[in-house]
């Protein structure tokens, strides 16, 4: 059996399903999904990750989360975390450059959440030297101050979609045709969760929801609230998302969404909007949406580029002159990609954001 046949089974049985379904099993069906059973990252895998692409991400990343820490007293002990680690590449770049803020790594207490058996085990070994801990959801984070990295996780959260018809909208899913996964859409009903977006739309506008955000930025959120800490939260997307955002990729290629489910990467743009409405509900501060490439710029990427390229000559130098390029150019990562970052309302923004 395939993932396919299981989906095809499973439409048989309940009707078409919402789009949100279709992803979670997709992504994380314990037995087939495409996240449970393989590394997708890297040059040989479907889709490659700014912390994949130079060690500078995380460098950055981590030398800004310890300037929280240190601004904000350098509470013990903390959480530090990080949502969806991937091969843990940025959790250790972070660790090594701040090898040297006195008391961080003594008072930190690791903690990473991930779905994935298979990158659990990519994790512990590239952090073996760290004893992390690891969790199934942002709510189980322990109650303390909470210094927090997502880099590329919200975008694997499932999504819905709908399409506005008058004041009511049409909800996408996905049922079968002639045996074939295909889309269809259920009649029109009122949507309360899209009420303000009933301003900004027109007739026929497809808008998407990610019922999974707000709780888990609402986990962090509350804790940085109580306790102090911040997060740094980097993905694709706007303020607000219009339109179809749906993206299969499968080898670095675009790929149909419904063809070979559970062998593409299924990613969503961020309704960042969503994520700062739910850190505000819990009475965390958030900064201003800022450009991949402009935090970068003002963390200092172009000094450790050059520090970093100063020992270097050809292949390796140009290798390093084009991850530059490639994480803060506005044709490349720099501008698709956004940082939001969360802090208490009391206390500083964190570094390179604005309030
Ligand atoms: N942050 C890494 C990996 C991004 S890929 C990087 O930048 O390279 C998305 C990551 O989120 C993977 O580790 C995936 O297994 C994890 N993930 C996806 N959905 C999740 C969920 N619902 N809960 C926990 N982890 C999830």
């Amino acid at each position: 059996m395939s993932l396919a046949d299981h989906l095809a089974a499973r439409i048989q049985a309940d009707g078409p399903m919402s789009v949100a379904a279709y992803m979670a099993d997709c992504l994380l069906h314990p037995q087939y999904g495409y996240y449970t059973t393989r590394d997708p990252l890297g040059a040989k895998g479907d889709f490659i990750t700014a912390p994949e692409i130079s060690q500078m991400f995380g460098e950055l990343i981590g030398l800004a989360l310890a300037q929280c820490w240190l601004d904000q007293g350098a509470p013990a002990p903390f959480t530090l975390a990080e949502l969806g680690p991937g091969r843990g590449t940025l959790m250790a770049d972070l660790l090594r450059a701040t090898r040297g803020v006195p008391g961080f790594h003594a008072a930190m207490q690791l903690c990473l959440v991930e779905a994935s058996p298979e990158l659990r085990k990519s994790q512990a070994k590239t952090l073996e030297a760290y004893a992390p801990e690891w969790l199934d959801h942002a709510d189980a984070l322990p109650d303390q101050p909470l210094f927090l990295v997502a880099n590329e996780f919200f975008d694997a959260l499932p999504i819905r979609q709908f399409i506005r018809s008058g004041d009511h909208w049409s909800e996408k899913r996905i049922g079968l045709t002639d045996g074939a996964l295909a889309f269809g859409l259920s009649p029109a009903a009122p949507q309360p969760a899209l009420d303000h977006r009933l301003q900004d739309t027109q007739e026929g506008d497809l808008v998407e929801i990610c019922d999974a955000a707000a709780p888990a930025t609402q986990a962090i959120a509350a804790r940085i609230a109580t306790h102090g800490g911040a997060a740094l939260i980097a993905d694709y997307g706007d303020w607000r998302a219009l339109g179809d955002t749906l993206q299969a990729l499968r080898a670095h290629e675009p790929a149909d969404p419904l063809q070979a489910p559970g062998e593409a990467d299924l990613t969503a743009h961020v309704d960042f909007e969503a994520l700062a409405m739910a850190a505000k509900s819990k009475g965390c501060a958030y900064t201003r949406l800022t450009p991949q490439g402009v935090f970068l710029e003002r963390l200092g990427i172009t000094d450790r580029a050059r520090a970093l390229a100063a020992p270097l000559q050809g292949d390796r130098l140009k290798t390093l002159i084009a991850a530059h390029r490639r994480l803060t150019h506005p044709e490349e990562m720099g501008n698709l990609f956004k940082i939001l970052g969360l802090y208490p309302s009391q206390a500083a923004p964190p570094p390179g954001l604005n309030p």
